[in-house]
């Protein structure tokens, strides 16, 4: 099994709306390993056993968001190149093209895998979210968390991306979905995913905004949209996964708007069957 690692990052300067889940990481470790639970998650790992799960701590972050992004794409290349499967923490979603250039980068480099049709081809990117953030520029800013996935799909970062949850799509991103090629499962149509995971081909990513949930449930986020899926939705489709994970992400946790710590505990439950899932994998 592989040693998974969890790697905040700090971020909240490509937010449109509202700041403040850069504060998320270290609310998200306290949830995880606060004495009203326990470390084990429903698969029966115990992350406070030794070689399951080590903390890399957060990004420290100083500079404007293509500092950022730099930052990220080394530490996640870092944590690859010691062979440990990253696990990040947001943060806002921008975080999540440089994340995903670090696969793109490392698999360039690496002469045991096909380049054909772009460095990173190979890897699925299954994103949950109730925004599809594929706008082309938003708000004359083409980094925002508005938009990462724009930018990956262009960069071929995935042969894949799947889309889960997703109830905010306008022309525009219409647009842009079928520009891609991208795959939207509308939150009325997420269980249309489970048999479609069950024939993956490997390796996925997993992209998990916070937002793809009823608000009610994770009240602790930047763009509330009712009409989402449950924590236990959104474990079912996580436990479909069959093939090997490569790395995940959990994002736009924004603790200045939580109530009672809830979507910290929330983010915190996702960190530990991610876990599950991203230390029995081995990607090929
Ligand atoms: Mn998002
Ligand atoms: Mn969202």
């Amino acid at each position: 099994m592989t040693t998974v690692a969890m790697l905040g990052v700090p971020w909240d300067g490509s937010s449109t709306f509202s700041r403040g889940a850069a504060g998320a990481p270290p609310l998200i470790r306290q949830a995880l390993w606060s004495p009203s639970s326990n470390a084990w998650n429903e698969r029966g790992d115990d992350l406070s056993a030794d070689g399951v799960l080590i903390d890399a701590g957060d990004l420290v972050l100083a500079g404007d968001a293509a500092d950022m992004r730099a930052a990220v794409e080394q530490g996640v290349r870092d944590l690859l190149g010691q062979g440990r499967r990253p696990l990040i923490l947001g943060g806002d979603h921008s975080i999540t093209y440089p994340i995903l250039r670090a696969w793109g980068v490392r698999r360039a480099q690496d002469e045991a895998l096909p380049p054909a049709g772009g460095p990173s081809d190979r890897l699925t990117v299954l994103h949950l979210d109730a925004h599809a953030d594929l706008y082309d520029t938003f708000e004359d800013d083409r980094y925002t968390h508005a938009s990462p996935f724009a930018r990956v799909m262009e960069e071929r970062l995935a042969g894949r991306l799947i889309q889960v949850g997703i109830r905010t799509l306008n022309a525009h991103q219409r647009s842009q979905a079928s520009r891609f090629g991208v795959e939207v499962l509308g939150a009325d149509r997420w269980r249309e995913v489970l048999p479609l995971l069950g024939r993956l081909r490997g390796p996925v990513y997993v992209s998990l905004d916070l937002d793809v949930l009823e608000p009610a449930l994770a009240p602790g986020i930047s763009h509330p949209e009712p009409g989402g899926l449950t924590v236990r939705d959104v474990l079912e489709i996580l436990a479909s996964i069959r093939v090997p994970v490569a790395g995940a992400d959990i994002v736009e946790y924004n603790p200045s708007l939580d109530v009672r710590e809830l979507t910290a505990r929330v983010a915190a439950k996702f960190v530990k069957e991610l876990v599950g899932l991203l230390r029995r994998s081995v990607t090929g």
